[in-house]
């Protein structure tokens, strides 16, 4: 009787059905399934910061309607540690806003400025939702390959005119998730330089800034000047604090885009719990050594992958950010064929690179998400197949 929207209708086809099913089937049969497809830390929140929402959750003043755009003292907070971590100032009031995990701002932000027909220029392969708030808001999506030959940077200059002239916003996402590539400063004041000359937006999705590895820092658009004027960064918790399922973030930058992102939101959601945001102060302000403790645990779950798949003769350049290793698959296999072998004959699940878009075709992703142990089994199995 009822049939979906015709924005529904132009999801993208769901590319994980058939692993799912193999999943499944090996799970039935009595695999022990070693899962490295997963972007979800398997560690817990600090206990410091589960503590501060434990109090939270009892004061009555936290039981109402929250403010849309966020509590000021989770956006002061937020605008402190902005300042700790990149040398940039921002105004609380103005340039910050509270989000519920930053999934939400970034699927929201394009109803703000996308016209039906504006084009948006997103990055393939990438996170699905850039291309799904854009067809929400019945924009365009002009796609931009991210190719191993440009570092996986998009390459402004094969932007076709006229696509240009009806581009509205550019995303951009370092550290990078599926690749796990990183940008330099410079790329950044690129992209602004041409965003003013074309009028685009920047949006840039900063998940994993504070997932790096060894003496590499990612930096913020934001230090960039001029970026203040075209850009809008989206901020994390999920993953600098292992805090995924409580659904905290934030976006930091030029003042129009964070007025026309807090509209939707004020006409939409009713901004996060305050008990969560109180969660998040207790983070952004408190001991940042849980920090440094999750960045050690990766980085050895790192040196185990690397060293392991490296010796196995596999091809990628060793990540400097996030928890993704990005490989190409051995020759002869499609990214498909590669995970579907690895799941049927080792239990091991891993992400064809084409499920994140096509230029991810020949490449798999592994989620450094489960321990060094088992990272240790499933390399010992992958060793023991024939490819
Ligand atoms: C995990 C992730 C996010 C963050 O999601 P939250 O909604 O904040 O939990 C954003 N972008 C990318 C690329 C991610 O991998």
């Amino acid at each position: 009787m009822f049939s979906f929207s015709e924005r529904l209708k132009k999801l993208p086809p769901y590319l994980f059905v058939e692993l799912d099913r193999l999943k499944a089937e090996a799970k039935a049969r009595g695999v022990d399934v070693i899962d490295l497809g997963v972007g979800d830390p398997d560690l817990p929140t600090p206990a410091h910061i589960v503590k501060a929402a434990e109090e939270a959750v009892k004061k009555p003043e936290n039981h109402h309607y929250p403010s849309s755009v966020g509590m000021l003292a989770f956006r002061e907070a937020a605008a402190r540690w902005f300042e700790k971590r990149f040398g940039v100032k921002l105004n609380p009031e103005t340039e910050v806003v509270t989000l519920i995990g930053s999934k939400e701002g970034i699927a929201h932000f394009p109803l703000a400025f996308v016209n039906p027909g504006d084009v948006v220029l997103v990055p393939t392969p990438a996170y699905p939702v850039y291309h799904i708030g854009t067809l929400f808001a019945g924009g365009e999506t002009f796609y931009l390959p991210l190719r191993p030959e440009n570092d996986f940077l998009p390459d402004l200059e094969s932007i076709p005119k006229d696509v240009l002239s009806r581009a509205k916003i550019i995303w951009l996402n370092y550290p990078n998730n599926p690749t796990a590539a990183v940008a330099t400063k410079d790329f950044f004041a690129r992209v602004v330089s041409f965003a003013r000359e074309h009028k685009l937006i920047v949006a840039h999705d900063a998940a994993y800034t504070e997932l790096y590895f060894d003496d590499y820092r990612p930096p913020s658009i934001l230090e960039v000047e001029g970026a203040r004027e075209v850009a809008i960064e989206f901020h994390s918790l999920s993953k600098t604090y292992c805090m995924t399922g409580w659904r905290i973030g934030f976006a930091v930058g030029n003042e129009t885009l964070i007025a026309g992102l807090a509209k939707v939101k004020n006409n939409v959601d009713s901004g996060a719990f305050q008990a969560v945001q109180e969660a998040g102060i207790a983070a952004l302000s408190g001991d940042q050594s849980c920090v440094e403790e999750f960045r050690k645990i990766f980085r050895e779950r790192r040196d185990v992958v690397v060293e392991g798949l490296k010796a196995l003769g596999f091809e990628f350049d060793p990540p400097r950010a996030t928890f993704y290793v990005w490989a190409r698959v051995p020759e002869g296999y499609s990214s498909a064929a590669f995970a579907a072998k690895l799941l049927q004959e080792a239990g091991i699940v891993v992400t064809p690179g084409h499920g994140f878009g096509e230029p991810g075709e020949g490449f798999f992703r592994v989620a450094l998400t489960v321990d060094k142990n088992q990272l240790k089994e499933a390399l010992a199995r992958i060793a023991a197949l024939k490819f």
